[in-house]
């Protein structure tokens, strides 16, 4: 064995105590952190013949790199739509690490993390009150878990035309149709060969809304004459958390031939709650979900499921087969997860799920949704009170969608943002909206409170007066 490796190994639990000591001040001091970063580093460090050890590596971290870390996983990062780590989800990280298990088969030795992933989903089904009838499985994020359902539909269009477009391409162009798809719904369908142009945009209901018109919806499913077509909708648009109407869709399935896909990065935790799980009434009917653990989950990066209608595990293993590698066995006697999603070889993703589920249940996931709710909505009063601010969307959710007021003002959001963001109390994201300029704010790391609001709005108040806008 290599002599630094060597060390390295008889030193393990200094150095694991050391990094220990790191990551306990670091979640400790979150709230001091800055949200936004603009040092930078070069990046053309040259490598060392003779390696470092792992101290020292952590100590050149330490100098160069740590310093530029940002909260991210902290109470004022409203960008995006990221959550944090629960306490249980870091040491089931940490554990997936430690144990560094190749999860794929089932009747494999080291089968069990198979095992654990597949208890994972079950429990994830009776957090979202969703039924038995799905198949899931990890990947590391909406958009794969997007492509793995969305890969799974252009097998199933295929199969109603009497093709099979995993053995022999795509020879048809696919039908889809979408009213306010997320862009990485757009990128699958680019990466399937379907084309991100190839869909056609159905109408969106009337006024401030996202949400698919049904009445559009069928006029362009009547033109179709029968043929089949994939359904793209939404469990929370990320702009104004729009849901499309389940209910509605639910009647169209009983009258028409479509693959329904529903993405629920982070819409799909209304299930959590009594009082939104209405949002998603009739979701159990869809044929693929999409949801997301690294948003309201609150587990870390990378983490997301598929779920999967168990009636077409067939399509699947069509999609996903491994076929060229015959010791791994028949997909349909012996379960793998590599038959059934993008990735071959993989880590113990739904370790820090698991541990989370265990470690706070149904009711703190439900606190967490409603608490996220609820600052959503005191972030939203102080929009609509003050005149310097004005929503854009109401606030249906937890994400807040506004703007500076008055429409000679549009051409100062940049500038106002970028100097808020700048300041390293809070981030949030840019976006358009109905064609204005707009400013997102997203709720769901667990740690925010009132408190984080509060600050918040301090710091705009402040922007404001620089701005003398
Ligand atoms: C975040 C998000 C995605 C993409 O998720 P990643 O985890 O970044 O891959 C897809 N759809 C919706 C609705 C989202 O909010």
């Amino acid at each position: 064995m290599n002599t630094i490796l060597q060390q390295d190994l008889k030193d393990i639990e200094n150095i694991l105590e050391k990094v220990k000591q790191q990551g306990v001040d670091f979640l400790n001091s979150m709230d001091t952190v800055s949200t936004s970063n603009l040092n930078t580093i070069t990046t053309d460090r040259n490598l060392n013949q003779t390696g470092l050890g792992a101290l020292s590596a952590l100590e050149e971290f330490n100098q160069r790199l740590a310093p530029l870390m940002i909260a991210s996983p902290g109470p004022r990062y409203w960008g995006f739509v990221t959550g944090g780590s629960t306490p249980a989800s870091i040491v089931g990280d940490w554990l997936t690490t430690i144990y560094d298990q190749n999860t794929q088969a089932v009747k494999a030795q080291g089968g069990v993390s198979a095992l654990i992933e597949i208890e994972t989903i079950n429990l994830l089904l009776q957090l979202l009150d969703l039924p038995k009838s799905f198949l899931g499985g990890f990947v590391t994020g909406a958009t794969m878990s997007n492509f793995t359902s969305l890969a799974v539909a252009r097998q199933w269009y295929g199969k109603q035309l009497g093709k099979d477009f995993a053995k022999n391409g795509i020879s048809e162009p696919v039908a889809v149709f979408s009213a306010t798809p997320h862009s990485s719904s757009i990128k699958c369908l680019a990466m399937l060969g379907i084309g991100s142009q190839n869909f056609t945009k159905i109408k969106t209901i009337e006024g401030n809304r996202e949400a698919i018109d049904i009445v559009d919806l069928k006029k362009n499913i009547e033109v179709l004459n029968g043929k089949p077509f994939i359904l793209i909708t939404s469990a929370a648009t990320v702009n104004t958390a729009d849901f499309d109407d389940f209910l509605a869709i639910n009647a169209l399935k009983k009258k028409y031939k479509f693959w329904w896909h529903i993405d629920a990065a982070f819409g799909g935790f209304a299930a959590c709650s009594p009082k939104y799980m209405h949002l998603v009434k009739g979701w159990e009917n869809a044929d693929s979900i999409t949801i997301d653990c690294h948003k309201w989950l609150n587990v870390p990066y990378e983490s997301a499921f598929y779920l999967i209608k168990e009636e077409h595990k067939l399509l699947q293993i069509e999609t996903f087969q491994n076929s060229n590698a015959p010791y791994l066995g028949d997909p349909l006697e012996n379960f793998s997860f590599l038959n059934f999603l993008p990735e071959n070889s993989r880590r113990l993703k739904a370790l820090p799920v698991w541990f989370s589920l265990l470690a706070y249940g149904k009711g703190g996931y439900q606190d967490i949704v409603e608490n996220s709710v609820n600052l959503a909505l005191q972030f939203d009063a102080f929009i609509a009170e003050n005149e310097n601010f004005e929503l854009l969307a109401p606030t249906r959710l937890n994400n807040v969608c506004f703007t500076l007021s008055g429409d000679h003002n549009q051409e100062n959001v940049g500038q106002f943002l970028t100097l808020l963001n700048d300041e390293g109390k809070v981030f949030m994201t840019p976006t358009v909206y109905q064609n204005r300029k707009g400013i997102r704010a997203s709720f769901v790391n667990w740690r925010t409170s009132k408190n984080d609001i509060e600050i918040v709005v301090e710091e705009m108040k402040n922007i404001i007066v620089m701005l003398k806008i």
